[in-house]
């Protein structure tokens, strides 16, 4: 049977590794819809070469450009714009499986609906995750949607846990997550340097090929914290057992502790392909276009304990998760504001974590229940993050402090 995609965020970093596995498997996949943010030239040429029968722009102006490109084609293509149009390719009826690329709380609504229609969700975007925590679980146990992680370290947690896992975490005697974390650009860089950190330099990762936003993530090792939020959701694991460990070379993706003694680890190339491709074909095992992993000519692979004091982003995280409620999506959204700040040159890289770290403190964590409750508390993180930033709300910068 043909498993028909729709892939939101495709004009992205891991957009470009998806289309690529399916692209290898015409056997297998179809595309049936495609969703970003207002890149209308590449979703021309993705609508193009995989003729989806939605293609979804969130800029509706971008949206008009992409449907006047289109239209001489004779594709079966019906182009949507807005939030509405992305919901409409996240809920579409013909597709089974949903791949959740979108970057940042964007996604959080689309993916929500994923769930809602019971869908295969393969998720990337891991801020929907830790701003919607409990309220996407229950949408997806609901819904009746099944959730493959495609993050590396969730994924190849997902590889390393017993079939049937969600059914009975409590049989599988697991003893501890181990997720693991490269460092990033700046694992070496002196501490007294780090204000002075460029956006291009926070984005040179010595290991992955990413997104701008997930690159600074990954340089404060904010990136590590969500994960850790993430896995929490994923797998039910309380905090006390999902710990970090620095692994320069990237090429264990994680492990899980069991109660025997026993680890088991997942190794590969960083390349999103191979957690995509495991995920897209789960439970059967296909082609991701991956060189082997050669183990002689890798040497050693090295393993340490994180330093709080150079990634307090990290420290940070922990504490939103134990706080919990409304303090994760606080997190998540001073970070967003923060992380923009910094690529577009009006802040400075040290006031990604002062700014999450004030605003955690300025906001004091509430109960969420509704996605509506989450969304305000987005809000207001994100006017309090501009607020230190002394940023007008609306992105306007006067100056970082
Ligand atoms: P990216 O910036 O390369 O791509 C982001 C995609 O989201 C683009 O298609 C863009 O058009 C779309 N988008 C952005 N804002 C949007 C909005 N408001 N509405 C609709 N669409 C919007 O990012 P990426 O590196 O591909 O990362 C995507 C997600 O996957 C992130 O959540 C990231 O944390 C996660 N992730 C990425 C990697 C990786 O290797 N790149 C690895 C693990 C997890
Ligand atoms: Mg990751």
């Amino acid at each position: 049977m043909i498993r028909r995609v729709a892939l939101l965020g495709a004009t992205g970093s891991i957009g470009d590794s998806a289309l690529d596995v399916i692209a290898r498997h015409p056997d297998r996949f179809a595309v049936a819809a495609l969703a970003a943010h207002r890149n209308a030239a590449k979703l021309a040429a993705l609508c193009r070469r995989f003729r989806p029968t939605i293609a979804a722009l969130l800029d509706v102006e971008a949206a008009r450009a992409l449907a006047v490109d289109l239209a001489g084609d004779h594709l079966p293509t019906r182009v949507l714009a807005g939030p509405e149009g992305l919901v409409e390719a996240a809920s579409l009826a013909e597709a089974d499986t949903v791949l959740a690329a979108i970057v940042g709380a964007a996604g959080l609504s689309p993916t929500l609906a994923a769930a809602r229609a019971g869908k295969r969700i393969l998720l990337a975007n891991k801020e929907a995750l830790v701003i919607g925590g409990a309220l996407f679980m229950r949408a997806a146990a609901e819904g009746g949607a099944t959730l493959v992680p495609i993050d590396s370290e969730h994924n190849a947690i997902f590889q390393c846990l017993p079939e049937g896992y969600a059914r009975d975490p409590a049989k599988a005697g697991v003893r501890r997550i181990l997720l693991t974390a490269s460092g990033g650009p700046l694992r070496e860089r002196p501490l007294a340097q780090f204000g002075a950190v460029t956006p291009d330099e926070a984005c040179a990762h010595p290991n992955w090929s990413m997104g701008r936003k997930i690159s600074v993530d990954s340089a404060t090792m904010m990136n590590k914290g969500l994960e850790v939020i993430e896995a929490h959701w994923l797998f039910g694991v309380p905090r006390h057992a999902i710990e970090v460990v620095i692994h320069p070379q990237s090429v264990i993706h994680s492990l899980v502790e069991y109660v025997d003694g026993s680890v088991l680890a997942q190794l590969g190339h960083p390349d999103m392909r191979t957690p995509i491709a495991q995920a897209l074909a789960h439970p059967e095992r296909i082609d991701a276009g991956v060189p082997r992993l050669e183990l002689p000519a890798l040497a050693a692979l090295a393993f340490a304990e994180p330093d709080l004091e150079r990634f307090p982003c990290l420290g940070l995280a922990y504490a939103a998760l134990d706080a919990g409620g409304s303090a994760p999506v606080a997190l998540n959204a001073a970070n967003e504001i923060a992380v923009e700040a910094f690529l577009t040159g009006r802040a400075r890289f040290t006031d990604i974590a002062a700014t999450c770290a004030e605003v955690l403190e300025r906001l004091p964590a509430h109960p969420i229940g509704t996605l509506d409750e989450a969304l305000a508390a987005d809000g207001e993180a994100r006017r309090a993050a501009r607020d230190r930033l002394g940023m007008r709300d609306g992105g306007h910068s006067l100056h970082a402090t």
